[in-house]
């Protein structure tokens, strides 16, 4: 599989033939999903939380400058360290300096789709630190060497065997396929590092600008550990993550983890406000690193914003029905799904990552299922009207629907088109176009249009 955003015709057609990866999606997501709407229906007042929800990220967003130097203020207060990186390069930098500073060999981290996003981990062992992942899902990842393959369960491609045999292979245990048994041999493997670890780093669900404070949301107490035991903690997140108050985490706490993982509440919630030297459970220095990189190009755009609205919960690719059958590394984006297919071309630039606003049936369903009512939809559909710009269609094919355009809003043009078209069927004459026409059966057009059935009915 090719991790390249302009690879995604080719990896969606060898994932389409790759039977297991098929199943292992199916088994995983149709579970999510269902549980899903279990503990979504015992909340009457969803559409309600949907939307608070939505007016609180959208008036943090169109007020971002002022929520972050907020932040910034308070948690500066309270000790924190803040850095604003203004992309990967200057982020990734930052982590290696305290790093030296701190003479760091070894380095937990809890799950964070930034540090993915700016490649920290391959970084930090480049320049000799050995950075482990301690969430379950990442640590299978990252021990076969992929890519996460979606943003809250990033081993979902795999079944509890591969996972099985590649534990027996490099962990030079025993094979075992149960789910209990696997998760305890991941969990001796990583106590040891994380009662050595010089360096923490970790991710965040929320920033609180009225307080300065982090917030972690998890399941496996990996981000507990990761961000307490060693002493220095590190917390690199987007600046999208703000909020204003820590009460608005009523509502994000509601539907973050039925949205996520189809949970009531995450098993974990850490509320992280200050260094505090000398306790044996807390860092003595912390540092928040607010990365940009390429988010404030959403800005630009009154529709587009909207996607740094997004709280990275992950239903709206469980939902895609191309999701659903491709998977996530098809992509070749740290972000898939419908919701990456908005973001990565903000971050890569739209050139590198053209074919992924077309990597959707633009049915809406991300939009019905995202529990801050992002239209993705019609962010997609505005990407596309950019890369046609980039010249992304033939000439041909503007040609086409351009002639679409004028036929459809004339009726006699319409009507006779549509005759036309009828007796080439009759005919035994069937349009071709060359990829489409590949794997698609060209549909039969009825024998009568609806308006003359209509008007024989009538008669
Ligand atoms: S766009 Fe919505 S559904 Fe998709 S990950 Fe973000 S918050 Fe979740």
């Amino acid at each position: 599989m090719n991790y390249i955003p302009s690879k995604f015709r080719n990896n969606a057609v060898k994932a389409l033939l790759n039977v297991n990866l098929r199943k292992n999606l199916t088994r995983a997501i149709s579970h999510t999903l269902s549980k899903r709407v279990e503990v979504v229906s015992e909340l009457p007042d969803w559409e309600n939380l949907r939307q608070k929800a939505h007016e609180i990220k959208k008036h943090t967003i169109e007020n971002l400058a002022y929520y972050l130097d907020l932040f910034e203020e308070r948690a500066t207060k309270n000790g924190v360290k803040i850095f604003r990186a203004k992309d990967s390069i200057e982020a990734k930098n930052y982590v290696l300096q305290i790093a030296r500073k701190i003479n760091a060999r070894l380095c937990v981290k809890s799950k964070s789709m930034v540090t993915e996003e700016i490649g920290l981990r391959e970084f930090l062992e480049e320049n000799g630190i050995e950075t482990v992942e301690t969430d379950l899902g990442e640590f299978i990842v990252q021990l076969a060497g992929e890519m996460p393959s979606h943003i809250t369960a990033p081993a979902m491609h795999k079944s509890r065997d591969e996972i099985g045999k590649l534990f027996s292979e490099k962990l030079g245990v025993k094979f075992t396929n149960e789910p209990e048994k696997l998760t305890n041999i991941a969990r001796e493997f990583l106590r040891h590092k994380f009662l050595n670890a010089d360096l923490g780093i970790s991710g965040a669900n929320f920033l609180i600008a009225e307080t300065g404070s982090i917030v972690i949301v998890e399941n496996e107490g990996n981000a507990g550990l990761s961000t307490t035991i060693p002493k220095v903690h590190i917390a690199i997140t987007g600046i999208e993550k703000v909020i204003p108050r820590l009460s608005d985490l009523t509502v994000f706490f509601k539907i973050l983890g039925r949205s996520a993982t189809a949970q009531r509440f995450t098993s974990y919630v850490s509320i992280i406000n200050s260094p505090k030297k000398n306790k044996p459970d807390s860092p003595e220095e912390i540092y928040v690193i607010l990365l940009d990189n390429g988010r404030t190009n959403l800005l630009k755009s009154e529709r587009l914003k909207q996607a740094l609205y997004c709280i990275k919960c992950g239903a709206c690719m469980l939902t895609c029905p191309v999701y659903q059958r491709v998977g996530g590394h098809t992509y070749g984006s740290i972000y898939p799904g419908p919701i990456g297919s908005v973001l990565t071309p903000a971050q890569l630039g739209l050139r590198d990552a053209l074919l992924l606003p077309f990597a959707s049936s633009l049915c809406g369903k991300c939009f019905e299922i995202c529990p801050v009512k992002i239209e993705i939809h019609h962010l997609l559909l505005q990407l596309r009207a950019q890369a046609v710009d980039l010249g992304f269609a033939s000439w041909l094919e503007k040609l086409i629907f351009k002639l679409w355009f004028i036929v459809m809003r004339n009726y006699k043009l319409y009507t006779s088109a549509s005759k036309f078209l009828r007796y080439l069927l009759k005919l035994g004459i069937k349009p071709k176009v060359k990829s489409w026409s590949k794997e698609r059966i060209f549909p039969e057009l009825a024998p009568k249009s609806f308006k003359e059935i209509w008007r024989n009915q009538k008669t």
